[in-house]
């Protein structure tokens, strides 16, 4: 008997809602519809999309109150990502719906994606006899004859030819020509680096051992997790693409995971070269109809490999083999919007249900990798030059932003025309304005944070929900007297041009307005990347930037790195600040001295810190054998979990009122020790939202996201904590 019933989850962002729900299929849609299909299906007063998440031959409705769906869309989602998104939304307390939408190709929620078709002209068989007999007596136009002439080598798209169009309709009505819709792909470009990246790299012995694990990894019948841990030049990205066409070759598909900021053209354009169409990109900065593209090539088959950033990790790509996670230490993994997933984890979660195999590789891996993962090294950077020397200065009485050895470091460097790279540890540079009378700070007026002053422009704005003003010329009180603070950096800047400006010598700065100011037009406008290009092209100059300066890019002859503020990060309230201390200070010395010698400053007031010390020592083995053990004695991730809960509010009352009870309710239900609740405790306030957070401590991790379930779903549903909203965020950065 044929299944009639299809359990459709609606695409629907209350977390009250639950699904699924049972529509009637109809006789035309039994025989197309799965898990996975799109339906658009009535919901109550509305027409709501939704996903197919099962398939019955009976429901519990009564058949008269069962709904037929309106009808069906054109794509459908593969069935094991609807599997993954169950998986999803149970693992971040999240909803199915929710869970979905991040599944869904792109342009379905808004069903503006469509395929691209141009109309074809092809010459009829009359059309050739005009053509072959010259065609004299016929009554033709100029401009009608070159068309023909020019079909006659083969079809043409109309719009390809200047007024086409018309002049092609009217050959067909005259039955000289027809006209059939194609579809045309919209591809993005990829910039060309080379022919010699075409050909395979003869790999060095470090890079064949490893070559060696990945491939053995890949015929696992249950898969295998690997950390690629292997300095910065090592070659990894050579044994990704390796690995990938070994994948490729038993008929197995690849997901290459890039952090956003490595997602350069040229990245992209060495697996291009090197694996040819077979290569698809998803990521944001694709117009929508390219996604569209590129994701139906994927759910098709014609492309078998997709790179891109975190949300590529759900790439409809069949019989996955390898997915490969690159500088699997970048937080850029972590999505901050509901569901709050980590790509990571997601690509462990895929590579498990598909038997494939799983590569994280970093030069700076985190502890939880470190501690889970089976570890290949590559020890050496391929060019076999040595890692630069690494100094630390120590900054404790030095009255100036730079240390005096790195303003004669930089000094050589210009006299040298040669290149550094000059890294802030400061979040933004940031700058902010008070009054020196009233003691007034300007703060958003929606969140309880400072203003940011900007450099250059007269205006400050708030970098949490983007309200923006003009600088004032007085204060509220009346004063003229205004103080802008966060001098340092201005000082800082001081000084730096003290040392290197003038005649010649380019400073390249990229910071956070410069990057963020990018738009979503093209990879090739991206403004940060622009910034990168011209210093990597320069034949001398400094760059310039926060933590982006260090990450992603390879310049040749670098000669100088410069952490001005190295603990800055340290002091921050975050398990990890060690770690990300670490990995800047070892994945900026990555990017000094290749093909050559050079070295590092790190400044810092703590030049006793640890991850400073081993960093200095190249010694990430040291570093994270020492982070492991603090990390157990405090009893942090890898050897708990942490979960975030925020509930937010208009007024203060009602956001600790729901936190209140989510945490009574995991208190009385989670057992002590293994499960401890810190908290709620206020935050800042963000757009105009009073906010209280819960941080959760477990050792049992799926048992506490199911009793937060409960917990935060009946705060959602309970009247008394209405206008309160609620966020979980678990393994949150
Ligand atoms: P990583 O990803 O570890 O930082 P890459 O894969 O980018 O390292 O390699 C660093 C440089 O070495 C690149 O320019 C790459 O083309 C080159 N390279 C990698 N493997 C080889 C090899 N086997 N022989 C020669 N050059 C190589
Ligand atoms: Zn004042
Ligand atoms: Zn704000």
């Amino acid at each position: 008997m044929n299944a009639a019933i299809a359990q459709v989850q609606p695409l629907h962002r209350t977390r009250a809602l639950r699904g699924p729900f049972d529509y009637r299929l109809g006789r035309d849609l039994q025989e197309t519809v799965g898990v996975g299909s799109l339906l658009l299906v009535p919901f109550g007063r509305q027409e709501l999309m939704g996903v197919v998440v099962g398939i019955a031959d009976h429901s519990e409705v009564p058949a008269s109150k069962l709904l037929a769906p309106r009808r069906a869309m054109a794509l459908d989602v593969p069935a094991e990502l609807v599997e993954l998104a169950g998986w999803l939304a149970r693992e971040y307390c999240s909803t199915p719906a929710r869970a979905l939408s991040l599944m869904l190709p792109p342009g379905t929620a808004s069903q503006a994606a469509r395929p691209r078709v141009r109309l074809m002209a092809e010459l009829t068989q009359q059309g050739q006899q005009l053509v072959s007999t010259g065609g004299a007596e016929e009554r033709l136009t100029e401009r009608q004859r070159e068309l023909l002439e020019q079909l006659a080598h083969g079809p043409v798209f109309a719009g390809a030819v200047p007024g086409g169009t018309a002049a092609v309709r009217r050959l067909a009505t005259r039955g000289l020509v027809t006209l059939e819709g194609r579809e045309v792909g919209r591809r993005p470009l990829h910039t060309p680096i080379g022919s010699r990246s075409r050909q395979p790299l003869p790999l060095t012995p470090d890079q064949q051992v490893a070559l060696g694990s990945l491939t053995a990894g890949l015929d696992r019948p249950d898969g295998a997790q690997v950390l690629l841990h292997g300095v910065t030049g090592s070659g990894k990205t050579e044994l990704y693409l390796r690995a990938a066409a070994d994948a490729l070759a038993r008929g197995r598909g690849v997901i290459i995971l890039v952090p956003e900021i490595a997602l350069t053209p040229q990245m992209v354009g060495r697996f291009v070269e090197r694996l040819g169409d077979t290569v698809a990109v998803l990521h944001s900065r694709l117009s929508l109809g390219e996604r569209y593209d590129e994701w139906r090539r994927l759910r098709a088959g014609t492309a078998r490999v997709c790179v891109g950033p975190r949300s590529a990790v759900f790439a409809p790509v069949a019989d996955l083999g390898l997915v490969v996670v690159d500088e699997e230490h970048e937080s850029s993994y972590k999505h901050e919007g509901d569901p709050r997933y980590d790509a990571r984890a997601v690509a462990a979660e895929r590579a498990r249900a598909a038997n494939a195999l799983l590569v994280l590789g970093s030069a700076t891996p985190r502890a939880e990798t470190y501690h889970a993962a089976a570890r290949v090294r590559l020890p050496r950077r391929v060019d076999g030059g040595p890692l630069p020397e690494v100094r630390i200065l120590d900054m404790r009485g030095v009255p100036s932003g730079l240390h005096p050895q790195t303003v004669h470091a930089l000094a050589q460097v210009r006299q040298r025309a040669g290149k550094a790279i000059v890294l802030l540890n400061r979040r933004g540079w940031s700058a902010f304005l008070t009054c020196r009378d009233c003691g007034a700070l300007w703060g958003c007026p929606n969140c309880d944070v400072a203003l940011v002053l900007h450099r250059g422009a007269a205006s400050m704005s708030c970098h949490h929900c983007g309200h923006s003003e003009t600088v004032p010329e007085r204060c509220r009180c009346g004063s003229g007297s205004l103080a802008r603070h966060g001098m340092g950096t201005e000082r800082l800047e001081r000084d730096l041009a003290a040392v290197l400006g003038g005649d010649g010598f380019s400073v390249f700065r990229l910071d956070g307005d410069v990057a963020l100011g990018g738009t979503r037009s093209g990879p090739g406008r991206d403004p940060g990347a622009a910034v990168l290009q011209r210093f990597e092209r320069a034949p001398s100059g400094v760059l310039l930037g926060t933590q982006m300066v260090a990450k992603g890019h390879d310049f040749p002859g670098v000669a100088l790195g410069v952490v001005v503020d190295a603990d800055a990060t340290l002091g921050f309230p975050d398990f990890r600040a060690e770690e990300r201390t670490f990995a800047l200070i070892a994945q900026l010395a990555g990017r000094v001295g290749r093909g050559g010698d050079g070295h590092v400053l790190v400044q810092t007031v703590a030049p006793e810190a640890r991850a400073i010390r081993y960093a200095a020592k190249h010694d990430s083995d040291g570093f994270l054998a020492a982070e492991l053990q603090r990390r157990r004695a405090l009893s942090y991730p890898p050897f708990s979990h942490l979960i975030r809960v925020t509930c937010s509010s208009a007024t203060s009352q009602a956001a600790a009122a729901a936190a209140g009870q989510i945490a009574a309710n995991v208190r009385q239900q989670c057992e002590a020790p293994a499960t401890t609740v810190l908290g709620p405790a206020p935050l800042f306030r963000l757009r105009g939202s009073q906010r209280r957070a819960l941080l959760i401590k477990t050792q049992d991790r799926g048992g506490t996201v199911a009793v937060l379930r409960e917990a935060v779903g009946d705060a959602a549903s309970a009247r008394e904590h209405t206008g309160v909203s609620f966020s979980v965020d678990v393994d949150p950065h």
